[in-house]
């Protein structure tokens, strides 16, 4: 079996030799009662980098010891990259919705042997899952594995916009002392409306994370939670995206992205937020329009924007998002923090041990399965596909 892994690059200065923690806290699963990943072994250390090309997701001894062929890349994007040529012959596809592999239509077409493709992560939208439907390619992720990472990233986002932290910090290092300067778009969150686009395992936790600042939550879901927990966080359910919006000074969008979600906060809908409201979004770039999201930070119908999901991704280095005003933009990093490395390579370990000791996969992880969404799948995403437009990828140039 040969397996293609596409990962992000290496530091520039080489591998780390050493890590600023000894170890990782213990954790002993998750909120609602699911299990961590539970692989029969692993062959990494925990805390260490894994997603890049040199750490391997810590697949490479399991997998040859087992008679398996491991090819790993970062070269993905454009007609001629390494990924195109070996994913013709790849039985399996792991690759990462921080740096994906846009396995769009053709590319599925032209890998004659493809069986899974693996998303070390949660997302798969860089996976055309009408064509793995179409062409019996199950899809699994590793879901739980950085929600909670990314709901920590959304909290420190939602009050480095309104505390206007980049501002102070860029001043700081630039050797300034311009108090004024510092504080002129500087608020407290504390009595803010705080809503959430989707209150699944992130907007939930990042809903339960805001709560101690004494602001008032609201969600917008396509399922209701259950009223004990409506009750515990006094939470406002909106039966409508443009209800919740319009009463909102900060929305966080949590959905996955899919051909309902794509391009949901367009012109018209940002026009029908509060005015001088603030989004963050960790969910993915194409659910928010580009260039709707500039004009309105410009115009200052929106005061702050922030998240880690571009389209496609790398960005292209003139993305408009890279330059506009008042944004506090990361690479996509929130669910790829060391720790959250550590659960994603372990649940990546569990899918291939399942697939390769032909026991079942767990229904949390299955999102398309025997040519249908299924298991979380089907609960979150839409048929169809979200690719489109992943070509421009390639006109990013390394610096
Ligand atoms: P979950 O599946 O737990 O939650 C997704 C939620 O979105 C569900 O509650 C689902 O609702 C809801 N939803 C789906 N479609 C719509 C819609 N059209 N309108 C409103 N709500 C909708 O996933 P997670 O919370 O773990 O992750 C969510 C997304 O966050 C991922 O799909 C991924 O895109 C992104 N993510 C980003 C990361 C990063 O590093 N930045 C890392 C991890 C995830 P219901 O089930 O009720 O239909």
């Amino acid at each position: 079996m040969k397996v293609l892994c596409i990962l992000y690059d290496d530091p520039k200065g080489g591998m780390p030799k050493n890590y600023p923690l000894a170890e990782l806290p213990k954790l002993t699963g998750y909120p609602d009662g699911q299990t961590l990943p539970t692989p029969e072994n692993i062959d990494f250390n925990p805390g260490e980098l894994l997603g890049c090309v040199s750490g391997e997701l810590g697949l490479r001894k399991f997998l040859e010891e087992n008679g398996h062929e491991l090819v790993v890349t970062s070269d993905k994007d454009g007609d001629n990259c390494e990924a195109n040529h070996h994913i013709k012959d790849a039985d399996v596809v792991i690759s990462q919705p921080f740096f994906p592999f846009y396995l769009t239509r053709e590319k599925i077409d032209s890998a004659k042997n493809l069986k899974l493709a693996i998303t070390a992560g949660i997302g798969s939208d860089h996976v055309d899952l009408q064509a793995a439907m179409d062409n019996n390619i199950d899809v699994f992720e590793v879901t739980y594995c950085n929600s909670r990472s990314v709901a920590e990233h959304i909290v420190m986002m939602i009050l480095s916009l309104v505390r206007d932290y980049h501002n102070q910090h860029r001043i700081v290092n630039e050797g300034g002392w311009n108090i004024a300067d510092a504080v002129q778009r500087s608020y407290d969150v504390e009595g803010m409306h705080i809503g959430t686009v989707a209150a699944g395992r992130i907007g939930l936790d990042a809903l339960r994370k805001m709560k101690p600042f004494d602001v008032h939550l609201h969600y917008f879901d396509r399922h209701r939670l259950p009223e004990s927990i409506e009750k515990e966080l006094n939470l406002t359910f909106h039966e409508t995206v443009e209800s919740m919006v319009a009463v909102c000074d900060v929305v966080t969008i949590n959905c996955p992205l899919h051909p309902e979600t794509e391009n949901l906060f367009d012109t018209e809908l940002i026009n029908k937020m509060k005015k001088g409201a603030y989004i963050v979004n960790t969910a993915r770039g194409k659910i928010c329009n580009r260039e709707a999201i500039a004009s309105a930070l410009k115009s200052g119908q929106l005061s702050g924007y922030a998240g880690d999901v571009w389209f496609p991704q790398p960005a292209p280095n003139d993305h408009i998002w890279r330059t506009m005003p008042n944004h506090g933009m990361t690479p996509h990093t929130s669910g790829t923090s060391l720790s959250a490395q550590t659960r994603y390579a372990a649940g990546v370990r569990e899918i291939l041990e399942c697939f390769m000791g032909n026991k079942e996969v767990r229904n949390e992880y299955t999102i398309v399965k025997d040519g249908k969404l299924a298991g979380t799948g089907a609960h979150s995403y839409s048929e169809g596909s979200a690719t489109s437009g992943s070509e421009e990828a390639q006109k990013y140039k390394k610096m």
